[in-house]
């Protein structure tokens, strides 16, 4: 499997391309059509999986849809965050269209061949943050990051649920994490982010 980072046009939010046997699946939407086609190539793009409703990774959502025709997976609880440029901190950008939506408000295995996704729920930076596990990667979105994790004092966010996120992914094993911003960290140093934040947050 072949991972190809693009730095999307806001907040440096990151958009990553995973392409496999010529399919494709598309991490978040920050970046410019035009990047992410060059990224794609002739691939056949099978879905595209938003880690949360923020602005700076659902933008381009529905025109990788249309470009690419294929869905869009998002938890459901980001619907009213996409929708609202006040809780996307879009300033004036929201979603009003979500035909090309798949929505969904648990965990589950998604299947779109060739990729076997595990898709893992992870509210607190907001309450549609989701990671994405494929093969021993894991796309951890805002939840995340090499350096600590997301934020947890915006409109949607919340420390318990990320504490809860927090439990639930020291028990989750991957190789490297790919965060929504930045650089990507190994399992190790993960491994002390999640528990130090994990009792910080629990003090
Ligand atoms: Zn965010």
């Amino acid at each position: 499997m072949e991972i190809k980072k693009i730095l999307g046009q806001f907040m440096d939010s990151n958009v990553f391309v995973l392409i496999k046997d010529n399919s494709a699946l598309i991490i978040d939407a920050g970046a410019k059509i035009e990047d992410v086609k060059n990224a794609v190539g002739n691939a056949k793009v099978q879905a595209v999986l938003l880690t949360h409703g923020h602005f700076d990774h659902c933008y381009y959502a529905n025109d990788y849809a249309k470009e690419f025709n294929c869905p869009i997976y998002m938890h459901k609880a980001g619907k009213e965050i996409a929708s609202d440029p006040q809780k996307n901190y879009g300033e004036t950008f929201y979603i009003d269209n979500f035909d090309n939506f798949k929505l969904f408000d648990k965990d589950f295995k998604l299947s779109l061949s060739p990729f076997d996704v595990d898709v893992i729920t992870t509210a607190g930076h907001s309450p549609c943050s989701v990671c994405y596990k494929i093969e021993t990667l894991l796309f951890a979105g805002d939840t995340l990051f090499s350096n600590g994790i997301g934020r947890i004092d915006l409109i949607g966010s919340d420390k318990n649920d990320m504490i809860n996120s927090l439990d639930k992914l020291s028990r989750v094993e991957f190789e490297i994490a790919f965060s929504g911003h930045g650089d990507d960290s190994d399992y190790a140093r993960q491994k002390r982010n999640i528990a130090l934040f994990k009792r910080f947050l629990s003090r």
